[in-house]
């Protein structure tokens, strides 16, 4: 039995689990893949307060190590379903089947997918959604980046230190990542901007030989050759697992407000998983403090309670 099981050790997850078990709680932290969530994959972290700057996997490494050490469980499962018993919570797995006094859903998003004809497919084979772990491999090539925010931006200017030429490709004529990395890609020679216009078509059948995209102002479609083209067009939950116990928003976000509480009670949910306005390294981390201190004084408060009234 667990005080406190968590899913997802991502930024969210993991700070839950160090003010849990800080807490004197039985933690447990289930996660599917690698520890550390979206920000691993991000080269430079520069707006978290205190770290004047460190890369994503550092930032996810020590604070994987903070959270080992204070006492935090780890085990690499998926979380397959959340059953509530009311005072007992039961998580099943692909491997186990747990039982806690709360559960906290820390399950982050996943890559959004532009759904083009072969996006899957050609996953490998020229298309990625991670320009630190595949940029390498398009050394002096020619590439594309979708997206205007941060990571599309941040992505462009990895690969312009590796490949001849950067496309970005952005739906409007205004960049949604922040100022600061906006004027460094105008000051890169090798990145150009390609403006009000979609991707609408992947170039080659084995592999990524170049892309079709569409003018959203005056239609026109021309084709661009690329070995590569990086998809940074943000993300998307995946809460549907859970959607017995918990309300999900039309978009997949678990319900839930500042205090991450959800309408089940002795259930939370942390980080970019939850219905909120800013999804940031430092909401996330806030989130997992805020949920892991509810969900301890629930345990204290409501449950010791009853379990003495008994
Ligand atoms: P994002 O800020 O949501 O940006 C997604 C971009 O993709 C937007 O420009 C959006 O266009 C575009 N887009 C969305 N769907 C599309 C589609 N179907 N087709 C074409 N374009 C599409 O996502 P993100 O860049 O991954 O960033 C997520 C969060 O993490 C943000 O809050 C960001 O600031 C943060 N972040 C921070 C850092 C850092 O601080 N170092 C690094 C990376 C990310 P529109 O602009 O038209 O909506």
């Amino acid at each position: 039995m667990y005080d406190i099981v968590i899913v997802g050790a991502g930024t969210a997850g993991m700070s839950a689990a160090i003010y849990g078990v800080r807490s004197g709680k039985k933690v447990l932290l289930l996660e599917e893949k690698n520890y550390g969530g979206q920000i691993v994959n991000t080269p430079e972290v520069e707006n978290y307060p205190g770290i004047i700057k460190t890369s994503g996997f550092e930032f996810a490494t020590n604070l994987f190590n903070q959270a080992k050490s204070l006492g935090a469980e780890i085990k690499y499962e998926k979380a397959l379903k959340i059953e509530d018993n009311g005072t007992l919570k039961t998580i099943v797995t692909n491997k186990n089947t747990y039982e806690a006094k709360t559960v906290i859903i820390a399950t982050g998003a996943k890559n959004r997918q532009l759904r083009l004809e072969n996006e899957k497919k050609l996953i490998g084979s020229g298309v990625s959604y991670c320009a630190t772990c595949d940029g390498m491999f398009f050394r002096g090539r020619d590439v594309a980046v979708v997206g205007g925010g941060n990571t599309a931006l941040e992505d462009a200017m990895f690969l312009s230190n590796y490949c001849n030429k950067v496309y970005i490709i952005h739906r409007r004529d205004k960049l949604r990542g922040e100022e600061k990395i906006a004027k460094a890609i105008s000051e890169k020679d090798n990145i150009e901007m390609v403006w009000n216009s979609n991707v609408v078509k992947l170039i080659g059948d084995d592999k990524v030989e170049g892309i079709t995209v569409k003018n959203s102002v005056d239609g026109s479609e021309k084709d661009i050759q690329v070995s590569g083209l990086f998809i940074a067009v943000g993300q998307e939950p995946d809460n549907y697992d859970f959607e017995e116990v918990v309300e999900l928003d039309d978009k997949g976000y678990v319900v839930a407000g500042e205090d991450c509480k959800t309408e089940s009670r002795g259930i939370f949910t942390a980080g970019d998983c939850r219905t909120k306005n800013v999804r940031q390294l430092t909401t996330a981390a806030s989130d997992g403090a805020v949920a892991a201190i509810g969900a301890c004084e629930y345990i204290d408060s409501e449950l010791d309670t009853k379990n003495t009234k008994k």
